[in-house]
């Protein structure tokens, strides 16, 4: 068994969040692996990763909002060079990784929660890893 998957996504916006659970699941499926957990990790600093809901898209787009309005994208106080600190904040808010757990073969999800790869500085190609782990 491998233990390391990387893939990668491409995003077409500043903001924006994708859900990945469906690639994660096949992970997990290709894995072979019955009982253990998953660990689903973000290399990057202006991105992150969560798990919320993925039946109603209006949630997503509450949460992106919510997020602009806690952390606009231009503050008179933000010194870091790059111009994109609020990338960074929101990319810590979210995190860099999601565990979930593997029970008979299957991802053990919440009825409404899916993983979403969150993306804070956009346009971009960007990689997730994941591992998946017997136990
Ligand atoms: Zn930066």
């Amino acid at each position: 068994m491998k233990s390391l998957t990387p893939f990668e996504i491409r995003t077409q916006h500043r903001s924006q969040m994708l859900d990945i659970t469906e690639r994660v699941r096949a992970i997990v499926a290709g894995s072979g692996v019955k009982d253990g957990g998953v660990v689903v990790f973000v290399p990057h600093t202006t991105a992150g990763i969560t798990i919320n809901e993925n039946a109603d898209p209006d949630v997503v787009h509450d949460f992106l909002k919510q997020l602009d309005a806690m952390v606009p994208w231009e503050q008179p106080f933000y010194r870091h060079g790059e111009g994109n600190s609020a990338a960074h904040v929101k990319a810590s808010m979210m995190g860099s990784s999601v565990t979930v757990l593997i029970d008979e073969g299957k991802l053990m999800l919440g009825k409404w929660q899916g993983v979403w790869f969150c993306e804070f500085d956009g346009p971009r190609t960007r990689e997730v890893w994941v591992r998946v782990t017997p136990c």
